[in-house]
């Protein structure tokens, strides 16, 4: 299917590996025309270098989301590269695990600039330009764990359920400007963060175990959804949060 989105220009954070990185390179195989950022520029720019050959084109622009004055400077950047940005994927690497009890202030506002106020912020500051072109598409990269908790990460588990309440209550703002808001959640997914949280063989073959699909997704799996979500075929689609874990959640809604 031809998601109608070539020569439209793409903004992806985190994108130098993972879930991001299979992102960047779905949009650039779908045409558009892609700037990549991360925060160490010699991964981003290997990264960006191997999509390139694609129908799209990939620009790597070194950033962190978690420093506010940083993401204005990447957005100018990013518009003064490619043009007006017409799709934003926000994606971070997320903030450590640890147990209610053992979190202290500092760890709680890392977070929050890293997780919640990446995506305002970013969001705050592409949409200008969407609503003045009539058309836009921002997806949050977050988690499973908006539907159920996960184990020891408090902070994401927190975060992650702020950034679902923001991008509903911003879908509504901005639908009629034909801009639209979704989430993608990602289950368990073979890339660094996950081989981080799980070191242990015995406990990543427990947890496989415990999937419907008893396999984790490949970072692609989790990009398809988020590709959708960027298309012109998902105009009526806004304020949802497509959930792509295997049949992990097992609430009905
Ligand atoms: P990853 O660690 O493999 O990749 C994270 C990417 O974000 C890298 O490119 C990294 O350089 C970049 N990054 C990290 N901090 C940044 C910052 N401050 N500014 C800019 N870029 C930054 O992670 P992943 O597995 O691809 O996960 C992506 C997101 O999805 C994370 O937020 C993660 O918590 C979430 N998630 C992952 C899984 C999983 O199983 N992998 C499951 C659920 C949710």
């Amino acid at each position: 299917m031809d998601l109608q989105i070539a020569g439209k220009t793409a903004l992806v954070t985190g994108a130098s590996k993972g879930i991001g990185l299979a992102i960047a390179e779905g949009l650039v195989a779908e045409g558009a025309r892609v700037v990549m950022a991360a925060r160490d520029q010699s991964d981003l720019a290997a990264a960006a270098e191997r999509l390139r050959g694609g129908p799209g084109e990939a620009v790597a622009i070194a950033s962190d989301v978690a420093d506010p004055s940083r993401i204005r400077r990447l957005v100018d950047d990013a518009r003064q590269r490619l043009g007006p940005i017409d799709i934003l994927v926000a994606n971070a690497g997320g903030p450590p695990a640890g147990p209610p009890s053992r979190l202290d202030d500092a760890d709680w506002a890392r977070a929050v600039e890293l997780t919640l106020m990446s995506a305002v912020r970013l969001a705050r500051a592409v949409l200008p330009d969407m609503r003045e072109r009539g058309w836009g598409r921002i997806v949050n990269v977050t988690s499973l764990s908006v539907k159920q908790p996960i184990g020891d990460l408090t902070l994401s588990n927190a975060m992650r359920s702020a950034v679902t309440a923001f991008a509903r209550t911003l879908a509504g703002e901005v639908a009629a400007a034909g801009v639209t808001v979704n989430n993608v959640a990602p289950g368990y997914t073979s890339t660094e963060r996950l081989e981080q949280l799980f070191a242990d063989d015995y406990a990543k073959a427990r947890l496989m175990a415990s999937i419907p699909v008893k396999r984790f997704a490949q970072p692609f799996e989790i990009a398809a959804a988020a590709l959708y979500l960027c298309s012109e075929q998902a105009a009526y689609v806004t304020g949802q949060t497509l959930v792509v874990d295997g049949g992990m959640v097992a609430s009905t809604y």
